[in-house]
């Protein structure tokens, strides 16, 4: 057993005020106190009386087999295998030095990051981030993404089967292609990927395995139809229609009931990084400028809808591993507050990915996944960008500063 104190603590949800003490046993936290706590005798204590602990980020939406240098979606489908291993292994270290502790990838090629996932036998004994991952997108043939390995062709017989499979990979999501997409020539972004018939069926199936189903869906034709289906969660959610981004208030009220996680993939600006020419053509096309994009988060979180921090982090140069700050910035600027805008990468993002029982917060029982930062991350977002040191299952993964050890 041993004792962390820090100056400041976020817990996943709201500030402790004070700071706190947190009791570590086998990679848990066993008990959260005051940061005044006495100590039992003779129990080893990590202080860090200037920073903030935060439970380790989560980050709900990456391709991990994709290196996040120009072109990086599209080369995926070229790798090696042994190049791929190195390619995820690189980026799950750029993930855990941004103090992100988990993370849920929505599309690998040959189930490369599923196979990552179940090589941690003892996940106890790993210093690497908790892998939840969807295996191929299910796409339609020639669809977004397609050069993935996850086209199904029409046909109830096809649509079983790709459940089935991903049954049978012990996959944590579903991750269905719902719409066109934006990296994927040949494919519309307003346009739906399946008829409502063969979208339910996947849907239903999934449910039935207990499996949630997510969506990437960008215009809002397509956002209707997985509304309609079932589906637990929205990736991008632009709502995009041939006269620029329109959410229309039934749909708010159902994302709203259904408690369905719309994860925005928005960023704030990051310095140094410039977008790519397709999103830039994406985002005149449809004139989603930060503002907009902030408003319409803005009115679904005021709405009541559950909104989720996600980066697509590895898709290309604008988008590389390790930068969940920026996402959680960018909500921060779009109606949540700093401690909701935290939560959406902590408690939130833990129960959208099924972890809701063990990460995310800074609770007895839950695993010891800790971010500390100098300073106040709830008055300065920034804060986030270098952490001070990543602790995942009670053991440290990067720093601490010897100095206040
Ligand atoms: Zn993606």
């Amino acid at each position: 057993m041993f004792a962390i104190k820090a100056g400041q603590a976020f817990d996943g949800k709201r500030l402790i005020p004070g700071g706190a003490t947190l009791m570590l046993d086998q990679g848990q936290i066993i008990g959260v106190q005051s940061a005044a706590a006495p100590l039992p005798q003779g129990c080893e204590v990590a202080e860090f009386p200037h920073a903030t602990v935060l439970p380790g980020l989560i980050d709900t939406h990456v391709h991990l087999g994709c290196d996040g240098r120009d072109g990086a979606l599209g080369r995926l489908a070229d790798y090696p295998d042994e190049d791929l291993a190195g390619v995820i292994e690189a980026a799950l270290r750029r993930h855990l030095a941004a103090g992100v502790t988990t993370v849920r990838d929505l599309g690998d090629r040959r189930w490369s990051v599923v196979a990552r996932r179940d090589q941690v036998t003892t996940p106890d004994a790993s210093t690497m981030p908790t892998i939840v991952a969807s295996g191929p997108p299910i796409t339609s043939v020639g669809g977004h993404c397609w050069h993935l390995g996850g086209e199904v062709r029409g046909g109830e017989a096809a649509l079983r089967a790709a459940i089935a499979e991903r049954i049978e990979r012990r996959v944590d999501v579903i991750k269905i292609m719902v719409s066109g997409g934006v990296l994927t020539t040949g494919t519309d972004v307003m346009s739906c990927q399946f008829d409502d018939e063969d979208l339910r069926l996947l849907v239903d199936q999934a449910h039935r395995a207990g499996l949630p189903v997510t969506a990437h869906a960008h215009g809002l034709p397509a956002v209707e139809q997985a509304v309609a289906a079932g589906v637990d969660g929205i990736e991008h959610g632009n709502c995009v229609t041939p006269t620029g981004a329109h959410i229309p208030d039934s749909l708010l009220d159902r994302l709203a009931e259904r408690g369905i996680a719309v994860c925005p993939t928005i960023l704030a600006k990051i310095a140094g990084i410039r977008r790519s020419a397709t999103e830039s053509a994406f985002i005149q096309r449809f004139g989603l400028t930060s503002e907009t994009v902030q408003a319409h988060i803005a009115q679904m979180h005021r709405a009541g809808a559950r909104i989720v921090a996600g980066t697509d982090g590895g898709i290309g140069s604008a988008k590389p591993h390790g930068i969940i700050h920026s996402a959680i910035s960018a909500l921060a600027a779009s109606g949540l507050s700093v401690a909701q805008a935290l939560a959406t990468a902590t408690s939130v993002a833990a129960q959208v990915c099924g972890l809701g029982s063990r990460k995310g917060q800074l609770r007895a029982g839950y695993d010891a996944d800790l971010l500390f930062v100098d300073g106040d991350p709830l008055t300065n977002v920034d804060a986030l960008i270098h952490p001070a040191a990543v602790m995942v299952h009670g053991r440290w993964a990067a720093g601490p500063s010897t100095t206040e050890r």
